[in-house]
């Protein structure tokens, strides 16, 4: 069976009513290609407030949560209250979540797995730095990375990972559609020796980093790129042409 393609927007910590009603508005007005998955991360103060609004084919992730279901915690969320909401997804190890807050891959990693557990499905960021690229450690890196999360984990259906070489986002620079697939294939092959060929034939790999209307079609047409992970594109219209770049 084929890979389900795969789009989600993150909104990161951008929106107030005024301007989620205006995502709102031309997600609803689409047209939205039916064939694909679609997700927005959502800050988690709206998070409920957009997720009964959303249409129909669009659902709500939360961008984090915490490793435990509830406690002395302050300022965290848990994968149980996500799903107290209504909500099914949550995106874990954002590259702003390791490099601005901290978060090593050993708490990542706890983070996937309890948000596993828990029930929901997650997008699970990696993706090496620019000076980690250029020092020809991108493979090193990303595979550290999900070697991580793989030690913690057991069911594979309801992961996706998402690759996004922290040089492309929200830098205006997107990785080319060749250097993207090469670090898919990879990942994939690196799934497939360390988990199972089952795994990676089945598991979704989203390109992020720079994502746009004008860029999405030709990065869309690789093989190993199962969909997107799309930042600052995801507030605005385009984010309809990104999430129908395999159709149009
Ligand atoms: C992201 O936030 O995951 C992202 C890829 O951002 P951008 O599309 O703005 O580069």
């Amino acid at each position: 069976m084929g890979r389900r393609f795969i789009v989600g927007g993150n909104w990161k910590m951008n929106g107030d009513k005024k301007s989620i009603e205006e995502i709102l508005g031309f997600l609803r007005q689409g047209p939205l290609d039916e064939s694909v998955e679609i997700i927005v991360g959502v800050p988690a103060i709206y998070l409920d407030y957009v997720n009964q609004k959303l249409p129909g084919n669009v659902v709500a992730a939360a961008q984090n949560c915490y490793k435990v279901p509830k406690g002395a915690f302050t300022g965290e969320i848990s994968p149980a209250m996500i799903l107290d909401i209504g909500v099914k997804w949550v995106i874990i190890g954002h590259s702003e979540r390791r490099n601005v807050f901290g978060e090593t891959d050993e708490l990542i990693a706890e983070k996937c797995a309890h948000a596993l557990e828990s029930g929901l499905s997650i997008i699970a960021c990696i993706g090496e730095k620019l000076e980690e690229r250029e020092a020809g450690r991108t493979t090193d890196v990303v595979f550290a990375q999900t070697k991580a999360i793989a030690d913690k984990i057991t069911d594979w259906s309801r992961v996706v990972l998402a690759y996004e070489p922290v040089w492309a986002i929200g830098t205006g620079k997107t990785a080319t559609p060749q250097q993207a697939q090469e670090v898919h294939q990879q990942l994939r092959s690196w799934l497939s020796t360390n988990v199972s060929p089952q795994v990676a034939e089945q598991t979704r790999i989203m390109y992020g980093g720079s994502v746009t209307g004008a860029n999405c079609k030709e990065l869309a047409q690789e093989a190993d790129i199962d969909g997107f992970l799309v930042g600052g594109a995801s507030l605005k219209p385009e984010f309809v042409n990104i999430v129908n770049a395999r159709v149009c």
